[in-house]
């Protein structure tokens, strides 16, 4: 058996070594401590060569025998369909594309290209031993990534739910209208502010400014309602959420909205978890999916 490899482009390039439901060995680009590069800056070509470099120099010359990788965006049969906030990537059959950089490593391993939070979700299931439960994970950062395990058949873009019938509410990565990401995600953030960092604007609301804290309720609304709606369509459980704005989230309140916003009695007890090291995760969720091949990533 050769190496099981786990890819994910989530702010950073990841490559890691999977070993059962444990992270071997991690490179990443940036290197730690480096620039800070947005991944928006890097061509296609140029982020399968370094995925390709990447993953040589942690295999340091054993055979892999699956490759699992995370991209953000709608990610069906080994191609980035869309990808709002990579949009470099639309349409690159990142699959046949990365299997082909690695053939001349003499690298002969199948790539399984998958949503990123699809792959943290998988990898929250693998390591809390948790295969067999419904896993929903709220990716917050620039975008709002929705990750589903297990996989299945469909797009569930959850991030890119309606929660607002205001027509002013323009602020989505896609375009569309009235959608979560365009209330909670960073880009949307910056844009509404326009001169307010996204932390910043929650330090103001900490501080009482009267327009950060009217913002923050509508953000933590916005999360509810998006939930309420994966409620009422998959049941009650337990919602992840991770990534950089996970920090920002306070569980009382969103508890609290999503209480207001669900009343039926058998989709009653939900829960909300915060999950740190999500990288991990989703690295060992990438690997771990590539190992089943499940129809939603094949
Ligand atoms: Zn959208």
């Amino acid at each position: 058996m050769g190496l099981s490899i786990g890819v994910l482009a989530t702010r950073y390039l990841w490559v890691g070594v999977v070993e059962g439901n444990r992270l071997g060995a991690v490179a990443m680009y940036p290197a730690p401590g480096g620039d800070i590069l947005d991944l928006k800056s890097l061509r296609a070509d140029e982020m399968v060569s370094t995925i390709r470099q990447l993953i040589a120099d942690v295999r340091k010359g054993e055979e892999v025998s699956s490759i699992g990788a995370g991209f953000p965006g709608i990610v069906r049969n080994g191609v980035i369909e869309e990808s709002p906030n990579l949009g470099q990537l639309k349409g690159l059959p990142i699959a046949a594309q990365l299997e082909a950089a690695l053939e001349k490593d003499c690298v002969h391993a199948p790539v399984t290209a998958l949503n990123d939070a699809d792959a943290l979700a998988a990898g929250i299931a693998a390591t809390k031993g948790a295969m067999e439960k419904l896993i929903r994970v709220w990716y917050l950062g620039d975008g709002v990534g929705f990750g589903r395990y297990p996989h299945s058949d469909g797009v569930w873009e959850a991030g890119h739910s309606v929660v607002s019938l205001d027509p002013k509410e323009r602020f989505c990565g896609c375009g569309g209208l009235g959608h979560l990401e365009g209330i909670v995600g960073n880009r949307a953030i910056r844009l509404r502010f326009l001169d307010m960092e996204p932390e910043e604007v929650f330090a103001a609301s900490r501080h009482g400014d009267a327009r950060a804290v009217e913002f923050v309720k509508r953000w933590h609304r916005a999360l509810a309602a998006a939930t309420a709606t994966s409620v009422h369509l998959d049941g009650p459980g337990r919602f992840y959420l991770a990534g950089p704005n996970a920090d920002y989230v306070d569980v009382e309140l969103l508890s609290m909205y999503l209480q207001d916003m669900v009343k039926m009695s058998p989709l009653q007890g939900s829960h909300f978890e915060i999950v740190p090291t999500s990288h991990d995760l989703a690295l060992i969720g990438a690997a771990v999916s590539a190992t089943l091949r499940s129809p939603r990533v094949l």
